[in-house]
């Protein structure tokens, strides 16, 4: 594994690609073989415009392989064969010239000079697909036991999906299941599982979702710092359901942190300014609901006095209650947990159960990643 390392990490990965077609994924490219490997002083003096000169990969350039690929910067010189064996999205794309100009497109693939290029991916992870089409036995038991590392397999899962190499995006899949159970799953940076989950919904892989949004849940609740991370990585996808609750858990969890701890954590100014916004207004909006209360629908006749009652009675509750909610004042779920007996309803008028339920539902939709809840402060914020 000695080309895994930790340079190996995932950024935000492109897996958003896979949607494309077979043909936009490798597409030709427009500039003249020359733009592609420029002389050093071509790029000196145009570097603005050129990409670094190419090189080639000091492992992945077989002097006896059949096509040369360029990714990024980087020549890979390898076997048709190999590439098209399994994946369908390779076998049509490398099958046909895909160049415009006929004479290019005979000896493309053929020469450093004009190589087949790999638009939209990172040479970093082309590099991990050639080591599982050409690893050996002891390395690819390595790779695919519990004792192989979680990175690997995460980028492992999304370029196999990628290019249609289903039954080793599988095996990468079956791999990591058992890695992932919540009290011991492996630490990684936070853009590590985010990005395993934008492969789970995109890959259509529910079970391994819900075993990476249990982790995702898991490290908002104790790392004080992994909700910035979320939003930051959520707040572009909240169109889609799943991300609007994942968005909607770091939202709460940033926000009962509140402005003074907000002061002491130096993600918090890498923040956009819009969510910043959003936090503090969520913050005050979350203690105001303990204060003011939220309101129910009254079959009591007295709409005023019940409410007042209400008020008075979670007072009571709050001075003799215990919980998370005293250290954070924004913590509305906490505090409802704590002053909001649902064991003993019979204790309330029947209008106070129904508030005691509003409570409990609303608590609970804010735990459970309520992207509805901070979406409509987020309206007014826009509007204001
Ligand atoms: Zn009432």
């Amino acid at each position: 594994m000695s080309n895994l390392g930790p340079s190996n990490s995932v950024e935000h990965l492109p897996v958003g690609d896979s949607g494309k077609t077979a043909r936009e994924i490798a597409a030709p490219d427009p500039r003249p073989a020359e733009d592609i490997g420029g002389t050093r002083a071509q790029v000196l003096t145009r570097q603005s415009k050129l990409p670094l000169q190419p090189t080639r990969d000091a492992e992945y350039y077989y002097p006896d392989g059949s096509i040369i690929i360029l990714v990024e910067t980087t020549l890979f010189k390898v076997h048709r064969s190999r590439l098209t064996r399994d994946s369908p999205i390779f076998e049509s794309t490398l099958s046909l010239p895909n160049h415009p100009d006929a004479a290019l497109a005979t000896s493309e693939g053929r020469c450093d000079e004009n190589p087949f290029v790999l638009h939209g991916e990172k040479a970093q992870r082309f590099r991990t697909l050639l080591l599982v089409l050409y690893g050996m036995p002891y390395e690819l038991v390595q790779i695919f036991s519990e004792k192989g590392h979680l990175s690997d397999l995460i980028i492992i899962a999304s370029i196999m999906h990628k290019y249609g190499f289903h039954k080793i995006e599988a095996l990468a899949v079956s791999t990591m299941r058992p890695m992932l159970q919540l009290g011991r799953y492996p630490y990684l940076p936070p853009a590590e599982y985010l990005s395993l989950f934008d492969y789970s919904i995109l890959a259509d892989q529910t079970a391994l979702r819900d075993d990476v949004l249990s982790i995702i849940r898991n490290r908002i609740m104790f790392e004080p710092t992994y909700a910035y991370a979320v939003i930051m990585f959520a707040m572009d996808r909240r169109h889609e359901e799943i991300w609007g609750r994942v968005l909607g858990l770091a939202l709460y969890y940033g926000a009962i942190k509140g402005p003074t701890q907000w002061a002491q954590d130096s993600d918090w100014t890498s923040l956009p300014k819009d969510m910043k916004l959003l936090l503090h207004v969520s913050f005050s909006t979350l203690v105001d609901m303990k204060h003011r209360g939220i309101p129910w629908v009254h079959d009591c006749g007295d709409a005023e006095y019940c409410a007042t009652k209400w008020l008075e009675l979670l007072d009571q509750a709050t001075t003799g209650g215990y919980g998370d909610f005293r250290r954070k004042p924004a913590d509305f779920a906490s505090w409802v947990c704590a002053v909001v007996d649902l064991r003993q309803l019979e204790r309330y008028t029947p209008c106070h159960r129904a508030a005691a339920l509003k409570y409990q539902n609303q608590a609970n939709a804010l735990v459970a990643g309520s992207w509805e809840f901070f979406e409509k402060l987020h309206r007014e914020l826009i509007i204001t």
